[in-house]
């Protein structure tokens, strides 16, 4: 199969109407019509080999389906709705010229389809190259997704007050739990592919629905997706609105896959597990939360306040009373290892 080759059978099996697509692929650009009264939001994310997923050990599937939903959550992040996404991806030769390569490359385009179908967002470009190095080279894919959001009403990092509660989505550590159970297999690629499952880790659900419905609702006050792990993210929304938080532990809603850890490991995965891609968000403490939004769980995990000397930016009160410090401990972007930075101090 050729590069047009591939393109052709993109265009195929990505056919669905859009109002927001007004050309979609073929031409040398994309047309796209934001609703009236919207302003454009637009993300981008790298989904590197080696760095994002393990080409023996994720199922294509899944690899698919993490390329978008990344995008998609941070749209969600935002209170946005989905417009179109683009695809840049570099294959190696072997993807397209051997056989087990094109069955690779048609599994993840059906991963990133079903959830593009889900969430009625159109794919509506891209590019498509080579990747250098031959049968050595990796797959390596970027995802641009533009979604639309009503003039100056997207939810942002910043903005969160003094007193506001902090609430996060579903539940923590279960990306990380079982990233480490397939890590620890002995054999290769997880033959499951389907989203039937719990798949924290596999098939991550990006909060579309929740985000839109926290920006309808005028809601939150702040808003930030949790892709590198809860410390990580907690200090970004802290930093963005110049404000300390505290973080119950009992209140923190543990994935079961990650609870299967034992409690330290538990707790570790909840705090600095990356890849959940629930939504941390901050509210009036006066405002009643529902507890739940769309059909998903909301959880009152903690609070903000006064940055003052001596207070750490972020705190941790543990189940037997005491306060510490909490640093970020998640993801770390370019770490040598590209293994989780265990920093955190308890
Ligand atoms: P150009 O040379 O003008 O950049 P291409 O030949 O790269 O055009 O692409 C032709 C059409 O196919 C364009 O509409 C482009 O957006 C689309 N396309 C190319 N690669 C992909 C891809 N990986 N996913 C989706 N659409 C793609
Ligand atoms: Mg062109």
């Amino acid at each position: 199969m050729s590069e047009l080759g591939l393109i052709e059978q993109i265009r195929r099996n990505f056919t669905h109407e859009s109002t927001a697509v007004t050309l979609g692929i073929g031409d040398d650009c994309a047309i796209l019509r934001p609703p009236s009264g919207c302003e454009v939001v637009v993300t981008t994310d790298f989904t590197l080999e080696g760095r994002h997923f393990r080409r023996d050990r994720h199922p294509p599937e899944s690899v698919g389906h993490r390329c978008l939903a990344r995008g998609l959550s941070d749209l969600a992040a935002m209170g946005a709705t989905p417009m179109a996404a683009f695809l840049s991806l570099a294959l190696p030769s072997t993807m397209l010229a051997e056989a087990s390569g094109r069955a690779w490359t048609a599994r993840f385009f059906d991963g990133l389809r079903a959830l593009s179908e889900l969430h009625g967002v159109p794919l509506a470009g891209g590019d498509t190259a080579e990747s250098p190095g031959g049968r050595a080279g990796l797959v390596l894919a970027d995802i641009v997704l533009i979604g639309s959001a009503p003039k100056g009403q997207a939810l942002r990092r910043s903005g969160a007050s003094v007193g506001d509660a902090l609430y996060v989505t579903g539940q923590l550590g279960g990306a990380a739990a079982e990233l480490s159970t397939m890590m620890r297999r002995r054999t290769g690629r997880i033959a499951s592919a389907k989203t039937t499952e719990d798949h924290p880790q596999l098939f991550p659900e990006p909060r579309l629905d929740v985000g839109e419905a926290l920006l309808r609702r005028g809601m939150a006050t702040a808003c930030i997706d949790v892709s590198d792990g809860l410390s990580t993210d907690l200090a970004h929304l802290c930093q963005a609105s110049a404000l300390c938080a505290e973080i119950e532990q009992a209140a923190l809603p543990i994935h079961p896959l990650a609870r299967k850890l034992g409690a330290d490991s538990a707790l570790d995965a909840a705090l600095n597990g990356g890849e959940d891609y629930e939504l941390l968000f901050a509210a009036p403490a006066s405002l009643r939360m529902p507890s739940s939004l769309a059909g998903v769980p909301i959880t009152r995990i903690g609070a903000l306040m006064n940055r003052r000397s001596g207070r750490p930016t972020m705190s941790l009160l543990t189940n037997d009373g005491s306060r510490n410090e909490l640093k970020p401990g998640g993801w770390e972007h370019f770490s040598q290892s590209a293994t989780r930075a265990k920093k955190r101090s308890r």
